[in-house]
């Protein structure tokens, strides 16, 4: 088998759940596990919380059916709603919670017939400008809806854009936006993500939406998971195929994009950007060999990047490589190649295996 593998903490998760919880005591709190949650596996990973998460939330109707057939209690969001007239009886039909994002997705639950009435969250846009109804706005449709026969519980949601950059003031402005609709009688209110979760106790609200924290990742770009006391669930974990001598002045790879400085040994390993590691990674990303730490050299190509292991002398054919994980931080290397943890572990493709530990 190829030598490359994702392998995910279960107990991390787990770990990782509980700090959320801990973070805001007596609130409950859906398990973020949308896009395979965060690429970790949603089968496992809903298994892995099964008896300890109040709820999951996940993007789409196919990812909520997924999770239903593991678990037939669980609370499920749909966080986007429905998109055809279609999907709301099968979404009543199968117990889920659905938000209300848009007028047309209201007039279409104002206009099924469902097997029984469904929880409804209405989402208001308090500042992000991409889903939801404005406060004058969600104040209709509470009316309209607060008895409608399609209704089971009313809620109201929303969603941060900055609260991952402490003291944002458009994060206040949400929060205030939010408490505004204080007189409205709702059953339950969700405000916080993972950064709101971990640093805004005013927007924890009684249901929480956490997601890049449960898989061990930190929304901060000036707080390490680390700090947070959080656990990294993936470690993307490679070897090395191939080792070249290579002289000073003599190039590497695609476009032949690094020049040697020194007499340098280059390691080939077994992960591209086919398995999902950024084909822009810079020269200079940190890569881990036998545990050191060493620097990606050249242009990554479709299933192998190159490494500079001229200051690890005891790496060699068959080293083992991560690329991040348990001690190289995805934050780190997302840093290296201009993106975030979030985009990093979602892109980790289908055909690297996932172990389970
Ligand atoms: N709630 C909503 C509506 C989201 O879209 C997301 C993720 O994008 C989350 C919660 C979880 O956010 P995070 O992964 O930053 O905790």
């Amino acid at each position: 088998m190829r030598p490359l593998a994702a392998i995910v903490d279960l107990s991390a998760i787990v770990h990782n759940y509980s700090v959320a919880k801990r973070c805001a005591p007596g609130r409950q709190a859906f398990a973020v596990v949308k896009a395979n949650a965060y690429g970790h596996g949603v089968r496992e990973v809903v298994t892995a919380l099964r008896d300890i998460a109040d709820g999951f939330a996940v993007a789409s109707l196919e990812e909520a059916a997924e999770v239903r057939a593991m678990h037939d209690e669980a609370r499920i969001l749909l966080l986007e709603g429905c998109f055809e007239a279609g999907e709301y009886a099968i979404a009543a039909q199968l117990g889920f919670d659905l938000v209300l994002q848009s007028a047309a997705q209201a007039e279409a639950l104002l206009g099924s017939e469902l097997p029984r009435p469904l929880n409804v969250w209405l989402k208001l846009d308090s500042g992000m400008h991409r889903l939801g109804f404005d406060a004058a706005e969600l104040r209709q449709w509470h009316a309209r809806l607060a008895d409608a026969p399609q209704v089971a519980e009313l809620n109201l949601l929303s969603h941060f854009a900055c609260a991952d950059e402490r003291g944002h003031p458009l994060t206040e402005q949400q929060v205030e936006c939010f408490l505004g609709l204080l007189d409205l009688d709702f059953t339950h209110r969700s405000l916080a993500n993972s950064a709101a979760v971990l640093t805004i106790p005013a927007a924890h609200m009684d249901w929480l939406r956490p997601g890049i924290m449960l898989y061990g990742a930190t929304p901060f770009a000036d707080l390490s998971a680390s700090e947070l006391a959080l656990k990294p669930a993936m470690t993307l974990a490679a070897r090395v195929i191939a080792v070249h001598e290579v002289a000073a002045g003599e190039s590497v790879g695609y476009g032949a994009a690094w020049v040697a400085e020194r007499d340098s040994r280059i390691a080939t390993v077994s992960c591209g950007y086919a398995d999902g590691y950024p084909r822009h990674a810079p020269s200079g990303t940190p890569v881990l060999v036998e545990g050191q730490l060493a620097m990606l050299a050249g242009r990554v190509s479709m299933d192998m990047l190159a490494v500079d292991i001229t200051d690890v002398p005891e790496a060699g054919i068959d080293s083992p490589v991560e690329l991040w994980g348990s001690n190289l931080p995805v934050d780190e290397v997302a840093i290296a190649c201009g993106t975030i943890g979030y985009e990093l572990l979602t892109k980790v493709t289908a055909r690297v295996p996932r172990r389970y530990i």
